[in-house]
């Protein structure tokens, strides 16, 4: 199969929602990072999907819909919680996870009753959605365990020749994958997978907000994850990445002494002054590192990296959403000095 690479102009967006509306799938930028969009109804076009990016069949797919009201026609209830929490962050990163209907296929779900639903800002996205008139499922688009493309050239990279096109976008908005809520309740919320809508801004408008314990550290062996996508290895370069939560100073020493062939370090904007080892950069605060984290990760397979050490990102805000992606693709392997 050849992948055309469109541009960001109606034409080609137009074209983009005809392929969806036909059952193929086409790579699509968001404020997130890029997506692998599809007809969540058409069973034949999801399963091309789950083939493109050799994805585990009971890890479900997010469904996009270009507004919230849609949601009442693909689930079965929506709690009034969901509603305000809609008004304030819909359009945009959240992705809420609800009671599904039968319009939402169990191949799409991954076998759960339970949908995510998210309505993404991304005007491209936006026009993608409502020029195919389908509920687009779209997982992120990489290859399954790989980290996430937040530009068209990954997405290039790992799709060439899986999939019908990619929409050329630019680099996407905030570089992390959505935050993931189920409801426990009338008035909490579960964080499954942490995002740009941050713990702060969600405990504006619900009750109680819970972070599910399985964002920060690993899932015993035999525990039933609240959400799938937890108990896969994730956002993982080639190499092996090691993160290490300490002052700069003790950072420092550490990789000095265990420096070797192919070793690089992953540090903050202004941490480099006299570094002693090969290092990049990964910004100077929790939204800079969200935008660039993936990115770096790739860079350091394409410079033939063996092993990465990280510097830990903070907890709060956007940054827990980092600290998440990090310590997934550090295996949860992490030094605390
Ligand atoms: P991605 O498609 O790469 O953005 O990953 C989506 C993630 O959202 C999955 O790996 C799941 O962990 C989570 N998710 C999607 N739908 C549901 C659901 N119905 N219940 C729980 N988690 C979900
Ligand atoms: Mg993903």
């Amino acid at each position: 199969m050849k992948t055309v690479l469109l541009e960001n102009n109606e034409k080609d967006i137009t074209i983009a929602a005809e392929l969806i509306r036909n059952g193929e799938v086409v790579g699509v930028p968001t404020e997130t990072v890029y997506g692998l969009c599809a007809d969540a109804r058409n069973e034949s076009a999801v399963k091309a999907v789950f083939e493109a990016k050799g994805r585990p069949a009971d890890n479900p797919l997010i469904v996009h819909l270009a507004e919230f009201s849609q949601a009442e026609l693909y689930t079965s209830y929506i709690p009034e919680l969901a509603y305000r929490l809609a008004e304030k962050f819909c359009p945009g990163a959240l992705t809420m996870v609800l009671p599904k209907n039968n319009r939402i296929p169990m191949i799409t779900s991954g076998g759960l009753d339970t949908v995510g639903i998210r309505v993404p800002s991304h005007p491209v996205m936006h026009r993608v959605i409502e020029l195919s008139g389908c509920p687009v499922a779209a997982p992120s688009a990489n290859i399954s365990g790989l980290p996430s493309p937040t530009c068209a050239e990954h997405v290039m990279q790992d799709m060439n020749g899986r999939i019908s096109a990619v929409i050329n976008g630019g680099n996407s908005k905030y570089g992390v994958e959505s935050t993931v809520i189920s409801f426990d309740n009338e008035n909490t919320v579960r964080i499954l997978r942490p995002g740009a809508v941050t713990k702060e801004m969600l405990a504006q408008i619900c009750g109680n907000v819970i972070i599910d314990p399985a964002i920060l550290s690993e899932l015993a062996e035999n525990a039933v994850a609240s959400s799938p996508g937890m108990k896969y290895k994730h956002y993982s370069p080639k190499a092996d990445v090691i993160m290490i939560e300490s002052s700069l100073q003790d950072f420092i020493e550490y990789v000095d002494q265990n420096n070797s062939d192919n070793t690089y370090s992953l540090i903050f904007d202004g941490d480099e002054d006299n570094f002693p080892c090969r290092y990049l950069t990964y910004g100077a605060d929790s939204s800079q590192q969200a935008h660039m984290i993936f990115r770096r990760l790739r860079e350091l397979d394409d410079m033939g990296a063996e092993k990465v050490y990280v510097r830990a990102p903070s907890k709060t805000g956007v940054g827990l959403a980092v600290y998440n992606r990090l310590i997934r693709a550090a295996g949860f392997e992490v030094i605390k000095l």
